[in-house]
């Protein structure tokens, strides 16, 4: 099924469980954003908002964090219709969100003004300000969760925001709009840019009045943002793609890690910026690890997102469905052996949908591109490893650096591979668990710079020094 979204100044949400559309919204013009970015600028200008007391800033933050907690269910059903994730993991995106409001109104709040070492007699503070206007970019894959994660520490440390959704679920950013103003937010703080991201990416990245700018999204993606905004020294945030390894030794408590790494990459469909889609096993539990993982990929429960007991949805859209599908026919030519899946289910009941099976794959080598690239879907791609010094080589030969999941009992040995594995997020005996308390980014192609904790809200701010002069004399020339 053809799915493109955008006709007539028109986006139309499809959903890929079924082909209906959920809603539309209409697409942002350059001069549209033009006078977004304006009132976005008046705004916090007007309301002052970054000095307002940060206390009544975190009150609203905590508002909005409530406003998405009481219309959860609409709000994970309108997810759910937008981007065809199931209903549970929906619902649990919703809570994410609100977290984050919570968290950030408790950063916000608590953030304390340095009074830093003297040299001298004078008092030296550093203060953070607000950049101004931020350009908030975020992909598909968890849309009410993604844009909380930005919005809410950007509004925290003082910003207007200009969130723009990906244009394959763009229903929930609007929804997120309308439930801060409700909460008191400052009108035009927080504005939605609708649209294709090649054509009003550009514009809205560009735009004078963006002093920061916020991605998450493909690497190539973000290679284009970063060299735009190296033009104009504007800052920014990268959140990009990985191809994490998921490592199993000989000595780890099988059940689980087989457990883990079929979580680990089937979860979400593999549509997770971190999903293990790299499975080392050293060799001599090669065979029953990827065994394991097999039966298990063949239990998985695919189906409609709001049935009850699934675990798998369709892919996000049909074109990336498509896309997943081209990746496994290139890993069969480049001589990979499919072990399950590698095709859309044969199930009637899933024909109207953007589905595809759980897959896993061996027989390739490091330099396979299915080995290389991200695919985002649900494939994984299964190497045996002899040595620790072996798997080291193997798990850094990758562009990617976002996340790694290490099982093993020899608690020293984890230690030293975490140490040694180029990744921005390390799980030694669990996998995916990502809190808002604890930095989150990645390394090389996979990202700039570190979202959550308390530095998620310092990233949106600059730092400024003021000294008071307290000497009689402040100054030698002024004797
Ligand atoms: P994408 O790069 O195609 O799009 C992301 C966003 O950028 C969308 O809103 C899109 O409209 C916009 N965009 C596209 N071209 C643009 C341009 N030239 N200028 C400005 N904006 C532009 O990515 P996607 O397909 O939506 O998402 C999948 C990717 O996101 C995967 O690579 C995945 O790994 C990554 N991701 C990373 C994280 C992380 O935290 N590291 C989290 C989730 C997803």
């Amino acid at each position: 099924m053809a799915d493109d979204p955008i006709a007539d100044g028109t986006l139309v949400s499809i959903n890929p469980a079924d082909g209906t559309s959920p809603g539309a919204v209409p697409v942002t013009t350059p001069a549209m954003l033009d006078a977004m970015a304006q009132a976005a600028d008046a705004a916090r200008r007007r309301s002052s908002w970054h000095l307002m007391r940060p206390d009544r800033r975190a009150d609203i933050l905590h508002r909005i964090s409530a406003g998405l907690q009481q219309q959860k269910e609409p709000l994970a059903q309108l997810q759910m219709r937008d981007n065809g994730k199931p209903i549970t993991e929906c619902r649990g995106m919703v809570d994410a969100a609100a977290g984050c409001f919570r968290y950030y109104a408790s950063v916000c709040e608590t953030l304390e003004t340095e009074v830093t070492s003297p040299r001298g007699e004078h008092v030296s503070i550093t203060v953070l300000e607000p950049y101004g206007v931020v350009a908030a970019i975020t992909p598909w894959n968890s849309p009410i969760q993604n844009e909380a994660q930005k919005a809410a520490p950007a509004l925290a440390a003082g910003n207007a925001v200009l969130l723009k959704p990906s244009e394959d679920s763009p229903l929930l950013a609007p929804e997120l709009a309308r439930i801060a103003l409700e909460a008191g937010l400052p009108e035009g703080l927080l504005q939605v840019v609708q649209g294709r991201g090649a054509e009003i990416g550009p514009p809205l990245v560009d735009h004078p009045l963006v002093r920061m700018v916020s991605f998450t999204g493909g690497t190539a993606t973000g290679r284009d943002i970063g060299q735009r905004c190296g033009k104009r020294l504007v800052p920014t945030a990268l959140e990009l793609g990985g191809k994490s390894p998921h490592i199993v030794f000989a000595d780890a408590d099988l059940d689980h890690a087989i457990a883990a790494v079929a979580s680990g990459i089937f979860g979400s469909g593999g549509q997770s910026c971190v999903a293990g889609s790299r499975l080392l096993v050293q060799r001599d539990v090669y065979d029953t690890v990827v065994q394991g993982v097999v039966e298990r990929a063949r239990r998985i429960r695919i189906g409609a997102p709001d049935e009850s007991g699934v675990e798998m949805g369709p892919m996000a859209s049909f074109r990336h469905r498509d896309r997943v599908a081209r990746y496994v026919d290139l890993a069969r030519s480049e001589g990979g052996r499919i072990l399950c899946g590698g095709s859309v289910p044969g199930d009637a009941r899933l024909a109207r949908g953007a589905y595809y099976e759980p897959t896993v794959i061996e027989g390739l080598d490091h330099t396979a591109r299915t080995v290389r690239e991200e695919i985002f879907g649900p494939v994984l791609v299964a190497i045996p490893f002899d040595d620790e010094q072996e798997l080291t080589v193997l798990a850094n030969d990758s562009d990617f650096g976002l996340a790694c999941g290490i099982w093993t009992r020899d608690f020293k040995r984890a230690w030293r591979v975490a140490r040694r594995i180029d990744a921005g997020s390390v799980w030694i005996n669990t996998y995916k668990q990502s809190i808002i308390t604890t930095p989150f980014g990645g390394m090389k192609d996979s990202g700039i710079a570190r979202e959550k904790g308390p530095q998620g809200l310092r990233l949106y701010a600059e730092t400024k020094s003021i000294y008071f002069g307290l000497h009689e004399n402040p100054l030698p020339l002024s004797k």
